[in-house]
């Protein structure tokens, strides 16, 4: 019998709906992670047991929606889990708690106009993703099993239905304190804040001023976040706050892909636009996110309005100087300079430079210093770059050893990512019962920093065809 907790139904009504999953005619475990098993050491290892936590209605008891709001695309809007529903909190052996969720679990209280379900096809994509960010080192959710539940799903066309069992550190987001400062009283405020703190940064507690400390906390921990996502070429595609964890992790991938040639402006979700949430875009975005998350905090941080504003923008503040120290010293590492010199900076952003201009693939001129192996480019023979490089060269020389250098880029630099047309042939095929290449792709996303024979193949970007005309989706 699996334990389950519910600390979240302490905090007051107005931020959870108790909900029963939905029942489903026919489910049938689809993918699931042996490794997280043992890692979690889940008592739920046999699969029909797993299969009891979504059918078994002893689980189903405390289950419950979180109800949040957010600004998607800027604008303000009250949201709530409409087809998420967290069974319970677990204890894993080191007793970290973690949420366990099924996603398209039915309706809830937060659906709106929406059927409450995911179709089986954006969890498997769901599942990849996370499951390749964990182990290109990105704090992430994580995915636990997908089960096709054997329910038909209309979207644009019948689809089969889906469920994510996923694990978070905690659902908890920049929305949920947007909604709680938006539509309860101060005091509910104040019980999510510090609810929080004891969750996620149970050190900031007996801080002069823990509210504020949790600012500060939240926006060291997307900046590395998003620094993470900026290193290995990821686009989440939908950062609107209520997306944006209060653990920073990531998660909810709908419209996230891999950059392949390298461009700030790059955008693949459908629905962007404007390119709000672009490549480049991304930490602009994130330190609007986290003003958003300063905002809701303000009625805490202190009962003068005024003296509370300065505070918090006193913390915001440094988000500009902190974001490019931490993001030019990820950048030197990529290019083997364990060091974080100013003057260093433009060696970063002229090769960026230099990579734009003629089209590079991201990934693969990353591994071509690591392995100073650059027969997969054409970089080789451009004379901007073999001046770059040059440059680079003697730095290095005279300020790490090349062997140090290489070993740094190595663990910087990820040499099989997802790439948006294998991700997309691995969904198609297994939504069609022929799941090998999505194994295939979860045992060498696996493996995402070590260069082995047999892997070009899963290197090579999407032709720019597929490029010109592939797109993401949300909440499919
Ligand atoms: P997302 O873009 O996936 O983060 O979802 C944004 C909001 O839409 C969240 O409140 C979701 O719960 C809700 N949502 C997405 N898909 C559905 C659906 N099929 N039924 C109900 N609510 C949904
Ligand atoms: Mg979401």
């Amino acid at each position: 019998m699996l334990d389950l907790k519910y600390t979240y139904l302490t905090l007051p009504s107005l931020f959870h709906s108790l909900t029963k999953p939905s029942s489903f005619p026919k489910p049938e475990i689809f993918l699931s992670n042996n490794q997280l098993y043992k890692k979690f050491n889940l008592s739920i290892r046999n699969k029909d047991k797993l299969l009891d936590i979504i059918l078994d209605e002893k689980y189903h008891e405390k289950s419950f929606a979180q109800a949040y709001a957010g600004h998607q695309f800027g604008h303000f809007t009250k949201l709530g889990d409409g087809r998420a529903i967290i069974i319970g909190e677990y204890l894993t052996k080191i007793n970290n708690r973690v949420d366990i969720q099924l996603k398209g679990a039915g309706i809830t209280e937060y659906s709106r106009n929406g059927d409450g379900k995911a179709t089986l096809r954006s969890m498997l994509r769901e599942y990849l993703i996370s499951e390749a960010m964990y182990y290109l080192n990105i704090p992430t959710s994580r995915s636990l099993a997908v089960i096709k539940t054997g329910e038909d799903i209309f979207r644009e066309a019948k689809e089969d239905g889906g469920l994510l069992v996923r694990i978070m550190k905690s659902h908890i987001r920049v929305g949920t304190f947007e909604y709680a400062s938006y539509f309860s009283s101060v005091n509910d405020l104040k019980k999510l804040t510090y609810y929080t703190i004891a969750r996620l940064c149970p050190e900031l507690k007996d801080k002069e001023n823990p509210p504020l400390e949790l600012l500060n906390f939240v926006m060291h921990k997307q900046i590395e976040l998003v620094i993470n996502w900026m290193r290995i070429g990821f686009i989440h595609g939908v950062m609107n706050t209520d997306n944006t964890s209060i653990s920073g992790e990531s998660f909810d991938y709908g419209p996230c892909a891999f950059i392949n040639s390298y461009d700030p402006y790059k955008v693949y979700s459908s629905i962007d636009f404007n390119g709000r949430y672009s490549f480049g875009n991304q930490a602009k975005i994130i330190k609007w996110n986290i003003a958003r998350f300063a905002e809701s905090l303000l009625p805490l941080i202190n009962h003068n309005k005024e003296k509370s504003i300065i505070l918090a923008q006193s913390v915001l503040d440094k988000f500009d100087e902190i974001w490019r120290e931490k993001y030019y010293l990820m950048m030197l590492k990529k290019i083997g300079i364990n060091s974080n010199k100013e003057k260093l900076y433009p060696l970063v952003d002229d090769l960026l430079y230099i990579m734009k201009k003629n089209n590079l693939d991201f990934t693969n001129t990353f591994f071509s210093l690591s392995y100073e192996n650059f027969k997969t480019s054409n970089i080789i023979i451009n004379i901007d770059f073999i001046k770059w490089k040059k440059r680079r060269d003697h730095i290095i020389r005279k300020s790490n050893s090349i062997k140090d250098s290489m070993l740094t880029m190595k663990k910087s630099n990820p040499i099989v990512i997802p790439r948006n047309n294998l991700v997309h042939k691995a969904i198609e095929d297994a939504v069609n019962g022929d799941t090998a290449l999505i194994n295939k792709l979860l045992g060498l996303y696996s493996n995402p920093y070590k260069y082995k024979d047999g892997l070009d193949e899963f290197m090579t970007p999407p032709s720019s065809d597929f490029e010109k005309c592939f797109q993401t989706y949300c909440g499919t």
